[in-house]
């Protein structure tokens, strides 16, 4: 028996953790470890957002272990002069982490790997963080599937899941090991803009398992409808617990599994797991196409005249574009680190198709203000979006904000509690104020161009406009969502 070392990383969970749970049971004691060192990520180190929740999660992993009486040593510095240093310290043989399939994690990864094995310390990587580990569903040619629907429909032959790993009862470790704190680790922001991320988040494992049972007993019954209305509370905001590793998804799948059981829920509970297969589609996309977080994966698309409105984006990024659906989209994102997907769909196109603005700034912004952040599924969000990514969806669909916001936001709860300066606008005028008479806004107290801005472009002009643009890319192919 041996003494080991266990790296948490985007796992910072104690049930269903490979990593920890094999470690404990293959040596006598065991290290817990993070390591602070961001800048091994670049150019895609966490955004201010996921700095944020990561802050909290560590302490709410650190709380945990605390009650099984074991320390979390935190250390900033090189992932490889860290454990180098650590495994000389307490003499340990191995290291156990789960795997991380970004591009520079893996690149990192190796690196640590060869380091290690030149003082004889074993780093054994465990697959935890996906269902399927990119590359072992493949198409029968032996290729990566670059459309989700055989992706998803060759995962599912397969998705019958083992019962998750249980927590270790007992973790024994090792006492007096040095530890930074984490307030030295810098990650809250210095401005006081968490607040309302504070207000809206419980951010650690058990606020994750809660947070999936709220949404089994509540959401789940109507997802198929409800994940798409923006005023409700339709979805499972598991995101950023997913992508911390609060939760695994097949703890998730498990626990869907069996409400299999449940009258009615079936085709509910299908849908569901079908949208963490667009997460695995993600994470495969980026493991085989490790360019996609910053080019095209249609490559005509980098001739593609994209503008930079200094102005414009600005506008996007306030939540000040005088288009209702967009600005409460944009305002939820900035106040919460959080937006709904029907909505984050509606306010990329806007970026890109109606602004001209180039996808990846676009990306960048979510980047830096999503807790859920995450390489994988943000590049292939906004390639989607823009057209010039993976699968055979839509060449390119520009929505109408008007309409989608009518469509999905009909009773107008989603704008009136991001936009309360217009929460007094019927429905009627709701979704494009500037239509309503003299009359209606002044009964509402909304003066147009003051306490609220008029739009800062016209959705008809700028869709021609980029309907041109996709034309002269060649293969054009309209589509009207
Ligand atoms: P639910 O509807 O409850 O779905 C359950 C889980 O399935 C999600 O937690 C998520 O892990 C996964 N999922 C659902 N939809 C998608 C999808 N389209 N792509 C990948 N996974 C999905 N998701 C991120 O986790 N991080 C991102 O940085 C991110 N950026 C995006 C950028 C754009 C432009 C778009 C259009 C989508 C992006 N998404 C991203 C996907 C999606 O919007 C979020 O996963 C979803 O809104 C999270 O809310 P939820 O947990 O309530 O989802």
């Amino acid at each position: 028996m041996t003494t080991a070392i266990v790296w948490f990383r985007q796992d910072l969970r104690l049930a269903d953790n490979p990593a920890l749970f094999y470690a404990c049971q293959s040596a006598r004691q065991v290290v817990l470890l993070y390591i602070h060192a961001p800048d091994e990520l670049a150019p895609w180190t966490p955004g201010a957002a996921s700095r944020w929740w990561l802050h909290q999660s560590i302490l709410s992993l650190q709380r945990e272990l605390h009650s099984l009486g074991v320390t979390l040593i935190v250390r900033a510095g090189t992932s490889s002069g860290v454990l180098h240093g650590l495994a000389g310290e307490i003499g340990a043989a191995e290291v156990h982490a789960n795997a991380l399939y970004e591009p520079a994690a893996q690149r990192r990864d190796k690196e640590v790997s060869r380091s290690l094995a030149g003082i004889g310390v074993d780093l054994r990587l465990h697959h935890g963080n996906l269902l399927f580990a990119p590359g072992s569903v493949l198409n029968k040619q032996g290729e990566p599937y670059r459309v989700f629907t055989p992706f998803w429909k060759n995962c599912q032959r397969a998705l019958s899941v083992d019962s998750p790993l249980p927590r270790p009862e007992a973790i024994k470790g090792i006492g007096g090991l040095v530890t930074v704190t984490l307030d030295q680790l810098g990650l809250q922001p210095s401005v006081s803009w968490c607040r309302g991320m504070q207000e809206s988040w419980r951010c650690g494992e058990a606020a994750a398992r809660d947070e999936l049972e709220v949404f089994c007993s509540h959401a789940l019954m109507a997802y198929g409808t409800g994940r798409d209305v923006p005023g409700i509370r339709g979805t499972s905001r598991l995101s950023p617990h997913l992508h911390h590793g609060e939760i695994s998804p097949r703890q998730i799948v498990w626990c869907l599994q069996r409400q299999f059981q449940k009258a009615g829920v079936a085709g509910q509970v299908d849908t569901y797991i079908r949208e963490l297969g667009w997460r695995e589609f993600a994470h495969h996309i980026l493991h085989f196409f490790p360019d996609t977080s910053e080019s095209a994966m249609d490559g005509r698309f980098n001739h593609f005249p994209w503008q930079h409105d200094e102005v414009l984006l600005i506008a996007w990024q306030k939540g000040l574009t005088g288009f209702p659906i967009i600005d409460a989209g944009m305002r939820e994102l900035w106040q919460t680190g959080w937006m709904h997907n029907r909505v984050r769909m509606i306010v990329a196109s806007f970026l890109i198709k109606n602004c001209l603005v180039h996808w990846r700034t676009g990306a960048r912004w979510f980047w830096d203000t999503l807790v859920d952040a995450d390489l994988a599924s943000n590049s292939m969000g906004w390639q989607w979006v823009a057209g010039s990514g993976v699968d055979a969806a839509p060449y390119f669909r520009i929505f109408n904000p008007i309409l989608q916001s009518k469509k999905f936001d009909a009773d107008g709860a989603y704008i009136r509690r991001w936009i309360p300066e217009l929460s007094a606008l019927s429905n009627r005028y709701l979704h494009s104020p500037w239509l309503a008479g003299p009359s209606e806004l002044a009964a509402a107290n909304v003066k147009l161009g003051a306490t609220y801005p008029m739009p800062v472009l016209d959705l008809g002009e700028t869709r021609d406009r980029a309907l041109s643009c996709y034309r002269a890319l060649g293969d054009y192919r309209a589509c009207n969502p």
